[in-house]
């Protein structure tokens, strides 16, 4: 049996379309320009996305008029989602079950954004007190057991990501002193 994935593996948290179903090409709209060669809703499946949840265009992003996509990071927000939050689920033929995962998606972005600061905020010469403070964080934003689809949401209203950018401010001192 394979083992569970540990929750707290922040070397997991990379893009890794093949383990995601997705996301970034459903949850998201897009307004046509520079970055997307046409327009599409959210909860709606961009027209390049096959049925194996893959970009049928990936190797030509660019040409096609794809640069958003092409420079787009989801930083492991999607496979996290997919592995942790909704495992063995397919949101196709469940619009429901879409807007569930795309919310969990969006959150868990801006989680992974701040887990991306904190880690760069390793190489600041903190003091003991602010290392335990970073660690602490990122304890709160990686947490064991995974989140769950209504942690997030909780952790949301209850304004983990204003916490967290309270704790990146406190850093400020031992960025100048580098
Ligand atoms: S959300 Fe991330 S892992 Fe999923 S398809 Fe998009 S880039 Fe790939
Ligand atoms: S062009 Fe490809 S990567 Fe971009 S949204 Fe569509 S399927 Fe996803």
């Amino acid at each position: 049996m394979t083992p569970a994935p540990d929750p707290q593996d922040m070397t997991a948290l990379v893009a890794d379309c093949a383990a995601c179903a997705g996301l970034c090409c459903v949850a998201p709209g897009f307004d046509a320009g520079d970055d997307f060669a046409f327009a599409k809703p959210a909860l709606a499946p961009c027209r390049h996305l096959g049925s194996d949840n893959l970009c049928r265009i990936h190797e030509t992003l660019e040409d096609q008029g794809f640069s958003g996509c092409a420079r787009f990071d989801c930083k492991g927000a999607g496979p996290y989602v997919m592995a942790h939050i909704f495992p063995r689920k397919r949101w196709r033929n469940d619009r429901q079950l879409l807007a569930d995962i795309s919310e969990a998606y969006r959150r868990m972005r801006a989680i992974c954004d701040m887990i991306e600061l904190f880690r760069v905020a390793e190489r600041l010469p903190l003091s003991a007190a602010q290392e335990h403070a970073r660690h602490e964080m990122l304890n709160r934003l990686l947490p064991n057991p995974a989140w769950t689809a209504e942690g997030l949401a909780h952790a949301e209203q209850a304004g983990i990501l204003t916490d967290a950018r309270a704790v990146l401010s406190s850093f400020r001192d031992a960025a100048t002193r580098r």
